[in-house]
């Protein structure tokens, strides 16, 4: 058993879709399909579900946007105006329609997976017709049945038992050999859709292969493997032909676009080589994630996320930065989902970078403005050197003013302006 995922970029159009059917259907093992939502439907269904939740009346023409992008693709998928799918599709407009007609229910993040997850389950359903009608038989599996999540809404965790029986049930009934399911969504034990947290798809691919001990997984990307730096920040990057569980882990944690932090877990776990290959050249050798007794990397590689802030926080009663303050601190990022990229303290302050999330950092900031003097400067680059020397601190540091350096043996950090 094989796990495939392809991106929104590799499902972006019609021909996109049939590129993936190609590469399907040269591999002869039985396949598992995971998909993510066509090209940048998930952002477009989150401005919709803030629109919503802004009461504006845009989110109608956004719908209806979202609509004809997916329509525009299955009407090129499918000439025959009598294929059922058409009145599936337009049945879950429909009943996004009507959602956005009515109040949001006030749970945010229970809206956000009901509405957003839509993305995966319209892209899936029309791959599976797509495969199908080029005679890739096979099943479409709603994620909600196999991946069983428990109910935190926007960032789920895996039950990992509950998910192993069903998958087993859905996905080894004997009849098919290639399955198609939804990648970053899963279901509640209530049958409650729920997210993984954005770019998941990674990750389900990943717990699939754990469940089901598939023999590998492939990950089909715009680009041709993962490199040492992104291509479109830098010229001079290489492909890393091979990779440690360890070091993907790391680079990924960092920032690393190519897969999400947590896909490397559940398959190090089982010993499931990863590839990271190109879908615009399927022959090609990628990049191959795995168990390597190798040292391991020794280029250096640069990672950089763009539109950081850098908060500081000072206790407004001089006490120290301790464990208490710092929980407090943390339950606070954790309860507005945003994600530290990364810490620091000293005695009396304590430093947080992390992706610049909008108007929604000051509804944070004024929760802690009672207890803390805050500081904080925007658009900020954190950038990582993984395996660093001289050269490479030099080449990204100069005539930068560095606000913060955070360095270990094999990994230097810095914020920069
Ligand atoms: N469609 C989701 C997202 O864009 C999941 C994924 O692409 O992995 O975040
Ligand atoms: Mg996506």
């Amino acid at each position: 058993m094989i796990i495939y995922k392809f991106g929104g970029a590799s499902v972006r159009s019609a021909e996109a879709i049939r590129n993936a059917a190609r590469i399907v259907s040269s591999c002869k093992e039985d396949l598992i399909v995971v998909v993510s939502a066509f090209g940048k439907t998930t952002n477009a269904l989150e401005d919709i579900l803030n629109a919503w939740y802004a009461d504006d009346d845009r989110r109608f023409n956004m719908l209806s946007e979202c609509r004809l992008y997916h329509t525009g693709i299955l009407q090129e998928l499918f000439k025959n105006p009598e294929e059922p799918l058409f009145g599936v599709v337009s049945g879950i407009f429909g009943n996004l329609l009507n959602k956005l007609e009515t109040k949001p229910s006030g749970n945010y993040d229970y809206d956000y997976d009901q509405l957003v997850s839509t993305g995966e389950l319209l892209s899936t359903k029309i791959v599976s017709s797509c495969f199908n009608s080029l005679n890739i038989h096979n099943l479409w599996v709603d994620s909600v049945k196999w991946l069983i999540t428990d109910e935190t809404y926007r960032e789920a965790s895996v039950n990992w038992e509950q998910s192993l029986k069903e998958a087993g049930m859905n996905f080894k009934n004997g009849k098919f050999r290639v399955h198609v399911t939804q990648g970053f969504t899963g279901g509640s034990a209530g049958g409650k859709r729920t997210t993984l947290g954005r770019e998941g798809s990674d990750y389900s691919a990943a717990i699939l292969a754990h469940l089901l001990d598939a023999s590998q997984v492939v990950v089909w990307k715009d680009v041709p493997g993962i490199l040492t730096a992104d291509p479109k920040l830098f010229s001079g990057y290489e492909m890393l032909p091979e990779l440690s569980y360890k070091d993907a882990i790391e680079l990924s944690f960092f920032g690393a676009k190519v897969i999400h932090p947590k896909t490397i877990k559940p398959l190090q776990n089982k010993n499931i080589p990863l590839y990271v290959k190109s879908f615009s050249n399927p022959g090609g050798p990628g990049t191959l994630i795995h168990e390597t007794s190798d040292p391991g990397l020794t280029k250096p590689v640069y990672i950089i996320k763009k539109n950081q802030l850098l908060i500081s926080l000072m206790p407004k009663d001089f006490s120290f930065v301790v464990e208490g303050t710092l929980s407090g601190i943390f339950a606070s990022f954790f309860r507005h989902r945003i994600k530290v990229n990364l810490i620091q303290n000293s005695a009396i302050n304590f430093s947080l970078c992390i992706d610049n999330p909008g108007k929604m950092i000051f509804e944070l900031m004024d929760q802690l403005k009672p207890g803390f003097r805050i500081l904080y400067n925007e658009s900020l680059d954190l950038v990582t050197i993984r395996h660093y020397n001289d050269d490479a601190v030099e080449k990204m540091t100069r005539d930068r003013e560095v606000l913060l350096e955070q360095r270990t043996r094999n990994t230097i950090r810095f914020v920069l302006r």
